[in-house]
């Protein structure tokens, strides 16, 4: 179905601020988690707003119309979240990207929703300052869309997910009103927490048009390094141990040997092709006495190498490679391609578990599926390599990534620790939260969105609005 758009030409919009060209549409119609067997839902609009008042009064205008509109930032999102189910307008809110106050006496920033991570981080850099929670897409997402998926990254381990550095929010509703939420005092119990409610809600209960992020001063001291097991059994018991006895890391990363094979071929690196944990500290005073309270326990694991630097230049290679391991992967085999990237999360003690299963489904099937994730907060990062050409592999790789998912929420996890349902996680969100609480969150948003036109068809299985013949 597609939607007539011509009203957006009566708003107080700016010439290039909308437009219904073909390369602006197809753009719209795809993210980083497009599968190659997705039926794109093309946008019949795609506008620009540069101020809260153009989201307003596109909001406005499309709620008075019954015309959806889906919000889209850098598209970097893994679960198709930005990409229409339902034609309409994509609202792009790139060109909102300024910052618009900024306090380091308070540690604090005002930032539009466009502005990529990274951008954040060199603005407050000269001030010792930094926002902790970016995600390894740091460099190509924007800070709108990390609160509207609630991300975390490597960092999380030490300093929590976005949701912990969001302190106030101006977002505006779907039929125009503009409202704040949270504060900008680092807490506050006044009323219901609609900040909280906004973060994670991936477009479908309001547009965020501006956030207070709160920084953190740079640790004094930071060490780095890498440590290479035996087995992957060990490795993920290793990190499980570690989190278990409050070792302060800030980052602790498992790599499979799969995955370090495809980095060598990509980065013409020379890892060893065996499992490893990727480790960095930070602290002001006393780093010495992490580091050695980590070593003993990964030696209790049997790790046959453990190298520890404070280089900057060793460090940043070896970051480098665990940030991009996604591309490795998706070039490794041109034959293959990756299925959906997983992205569950258990408590800490199942991690070894979780891991275990992924391993075991690939080798009775005879699947290359390699694992990396941020293994300190449960997070695992897998996927399968498929041959999309081949309808029976196809099918075998889609159960086991299924499978992995429906045996984290057995373990008490999530079906995704930070990537958000979207399109490609909506199946589970029943199993994983029950149904009376699903029905809690469909009132949600009913209240906030009556006529249903934000991001219709993301988060909830049972949506009319879905993709074209799903
Ligand atoms: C190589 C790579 C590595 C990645 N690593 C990580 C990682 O370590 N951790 C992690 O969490 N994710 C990671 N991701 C996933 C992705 O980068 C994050 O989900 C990111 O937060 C998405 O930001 P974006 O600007 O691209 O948003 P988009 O993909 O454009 O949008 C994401 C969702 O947010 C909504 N949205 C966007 N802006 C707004 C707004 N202003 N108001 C309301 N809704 C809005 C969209 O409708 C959509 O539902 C990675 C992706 C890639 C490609």
């Amino acid at each position: 179905m597609s939607y007539d758009c011509s009203f957006l030409a009566d708003l107080r919009l700016e010439d290039g601020q909308f437009s219904s060209d073909e390369s602006h549409l197809e753009s719209h119609a795809a993210d980083w988690g497009t599968q190659e067997t997705d039926r794109a839902v093309v946008p019949d609009a795609v506008v620009y707003p540069r101020s809260t008042a153009d989201v307003s009064a596109i909001l406005a205008a499309a709620s008075d119309r019954g015309v959806p509109v889906t919000p889209y930032a850098a598209g970097t999102g893994l679960e198709g979240g930005a990409v229409p189910a339902s034609a309409g307008i994509s609202l792009d809110l790139t060109e909102m990207d300024r910052v618009a106050d900024y306090r380091p006496e308070d540690f604090q920033i005002d930032v539009e929703p466009g502005i990529i991570g990274s951008a954040v981080n060199e603005h407050v850099a000269e001030d010792g300052l930094f926002f902790p929670p970016l995600p390894s897409s740091g460099d190509i997402s924007t800070i709108g869309g990390m609160i509207s998926t609630d991300a975390s990254g490597m960092k999380t381990v030490k300093y929590g997910e976005i949701a912990d550095w969001v302190l106030h929010l101006e977002a505006v509703l779907a039929d125009g009103t503009v409202i704040e939420a949270g504060s900008r005092a680092v807490k506050t119990s006044s009323g219901y927490n609609l900040k909280d409610l906004l973060v994670g809600s991936e477009g479908t209960l309001a547009v965020i048009t501006q956030a207070t992020l709160e920084l953190a001063g740079r640790p004094a001291q930071v060490r780095g390094g890498r440590a290479i097991f035996e087995t992957l059994e060990d490795a993920t018991r290793a990190v499980s141990d570690c989190v278990q006895a409050g070792v302060d890391v800030a980052k602790i990363e498992v790599v499979d040997g799969l995955s370090a094979t495809m980095a060598n071929e990509y980065f013409g690196t020379e890892l060893p092709d065996a499992p490893m944990v990727f480790l960095e500290f930070h602290a002001n005073h006393g780093i010495d006495e992490e580091v050695e309270f980590c070593r003993a326990i990964f030696e209790d694991h049997d790790v046959s190498r453990f190298e520890m630097s404070d280089d900057d230049d060793e460090m940043d290679e070896l970051w480098q490679v665990r940030r991009e391991l996604a591309y490795a992967v998706a070039t490794y085999d041109p034959g293959l391609e990756p299925i959906q990237s997983g992205d569950v999360t258990v408590p800490i003690s199942k991690y070894p578990e979780i891991v275990r299963t992924v391993k075991r489904l690939a080798a009775e099937h005879d699947l290359l599926a390699p694992c990396f994730g941020h293994a300190g907060d449960g997070n695992l990062h897998y996927t399968v390599l498929v041959d999309y050409d081949d309808p029976v592999h196809l099918e075998t790789c889609k159960d086991l990534y299924a499978e992995v998912v429906d045996r984290a929420i057995g373990l008490g996890g999530t079906a995704t620790g930070e990537h958000g349902v979207g399109l490609g996680k909506r199946d589970y969100l029943e199993d994983e939260h029950g149904g009376a609480a699903v029905d809690a969150m469909k009132a949600i948003k009913r209240t906030l969105d009556p006529d249903g036109i934000l991001n219709p068809g993301k988060i909830f299985p049972d949506d009319e609005s879905r993709r074209a013949d799903d």
